[in-house]
């Protein structure tokens, strides 16, 4: 392609417990400025792959990677989990883990490594605030009182504290009313558009995924099955009929 490309896997197979293999020679690539999708269901190996990229896999857990991942041209493979936050790839896990105890505030500062700098601080808070007004108006709520979507934004918004070239996001729709759903995809549009923040969408909801994406894998049993713009795949009819509802 001509974009620049952020973000390369090759050939990248994921053992657990030593004998399972969760994923079987996925390839990849994210250019910058993209937004990508990785749809699939359950247990097909899309959380696998963002952890293989994010770095939480551990071979001491018997979790055995083989296969290449590049970030920016360069080699992940040395770089351990906060390395690669630091180079500005950051994860934003299912199940947003935001800290239940703090504020929304809090939970940003908590996120935010360069203490000393307040001004830079304030800066990418108001930033946050600015896409997620909502958390704005929740500031004196503990975050394990947020609703659903408000911890999703909490989750996106804490990421967005660290500046990241390339923001993934595993299943942010999860266990989202339809209109909440709605509303966070365009917000996650905007950031990708605006800031120029390339993005990788694991999502089960192919649908509202498909909408905001550039470009989409379509993963099954650990292998990457279909690959193509977003336009061109949810004109598909397999895709319409198996991944779309039959929509
Ligand atoms: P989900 O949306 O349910 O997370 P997924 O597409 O993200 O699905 P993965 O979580 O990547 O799928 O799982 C891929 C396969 O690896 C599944 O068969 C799963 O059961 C298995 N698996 C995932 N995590 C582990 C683990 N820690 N140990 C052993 N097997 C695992």
């Amino acid at each position: 392609t001509a974009t620049q490309s952020v973000l390369t896997m090759s050939n990248v197979e994921v053992v657990y417990d030593k004998v399972f293999l969760a994923i079987k020679g996925v390839s990849l690539e994210v250019g910058q400025g993209q937004m990508v999708a990785l749809l699939g269901g359950n247990g097909a190996g899309k959380s696998t792959t963002l952890k293989t990229i994010s770095g939480l896999l551990a071979p001491e857990r018997g979790e055995v990677t083989r296969g290449q991942v590049h970030f920016m041209g360069e080699d992940l493979a040395p770089l351990g989990p906060s390395q690669r936050v630091d180079r500005g790839l950051v994860h934003v896990l299912e199940g947003r883990r935001i800290f239940g105890h703090l504020t929304p505030e809090d939970n940003l500062l908590a996120a935010f490594s360069l203490k000393s700098d307040r001004r830079r601080y304030q800066q990418l808070r108001d930033q946050v605030y600015t896409y997620f007004p909502r958390l704005k108006e929740r500031a004196r709520t503990k975050a394990g009182y947020l609703s659903g979507g408000e911890q999703q934004m909490l989750a996106i918004g804490r990421a967005l504290m660290t500046e990241p070239q390339l923001l993934m996001l595993d299943e942010p729709s999860l266990g989202l009313a339809p209109v909440l759903v709605e509303e966070i995809f365009s917000i996650i549009r905007e950031i990708n558009a605006n800031e120029g923040v390339s993005v990788l969408l694991v999502e089960q909801n192919a649908a509202a995924a498909l909408e905001i994406a550039h470009h989409a894998y379509l993963v099954e049993n650990g292998h990457i099955v279909m690959t193509g713009e977003a336009d061109v795949l949810r004109q598909n009819p397999d895709v319409q009929e198996f991944y779309l509802g039959g929509a």
